[in-house]
């Protein structure tokens, strides 16, 4: 499955998150048994090139027609840290994480079955910057994450009740008042 991402997303995030924030705080890049959940959904093309490319020892767990990574629980401790972090500099891929590293702290949620795009409370940074800016730049990123989760379902969670909903997808249906 060829997976490509025009990443406006990438742009307006930015805005809100730098890579040297990302890089201090690691906070999504490390687990624990109960959020494993969130563990980025990797798709063929891309397992392929984090083996050839950035982590030969990688190991996956496999899902229908995508990945998940497996890693390594750390010794005595409910903790799992992610193979593609580098524990000093942050993550080791670059423009070329996965969708769900990619759009983070926003996530694609269902609720009553409709897609929503919603703010995790886990990243520091950016839940200590103006709400109004937040939202707006979930209002601009919210086509594109919603377009590539149509067609990539394995990426929308089940809804949470601790992550705010930020944008509700509009119905795609004609005469619908949403
Ligand atoms: S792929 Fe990169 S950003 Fe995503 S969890 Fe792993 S280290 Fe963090």
């Amino acid at each position: 499955m060829t997976v490509s991402y025009t990443w406006q997303v990438r742009k307006m995030l930015e805005g809100l998150l730098t890579k040297e924030d990302c890089a201090k705080c690691q906070l999504c890049c490390k687990f624990d048994s109960y959020d494993l959940w969130q563990t980025p959904v990797i798709y063929p093309s891309l397992a392929s090139r984090i083996l050839q490319e950035y982590s030969p020892l990688c190991r996956f767990i496999k899902r229908d027609d995508h990945f998940l990574m497996k890693m390594q629980r750390e010794p005595d401790m409910d903790l799992y840290y992610c193979n593609l972090l580098d524990r000093e500099k942050g993550c080791i891929m670059g423009d070329d994480k996965p969708f769900d590293c990619e759009i983070f702290p926003f996530r694609v949620m269902e609720l009553m079955g409709r897609k929503v795009l919603t703010l995790s409370p886990a990243c520091p940074v950016v839940n200590s910057k103006k709400f109004e800016d937040v939202c707006t730049a979930a209002d601009k990123a919210a086509g594109e994450i919603f377009e590539f989760a149509s067609s990539h379902p394995e990426v929308v969670k089940p809804y949470l009740d601790d992550h705010p909903i930020l944008v509700v997808e509009k119905s795609r249906y004609k005469g619908s008042i949403i």
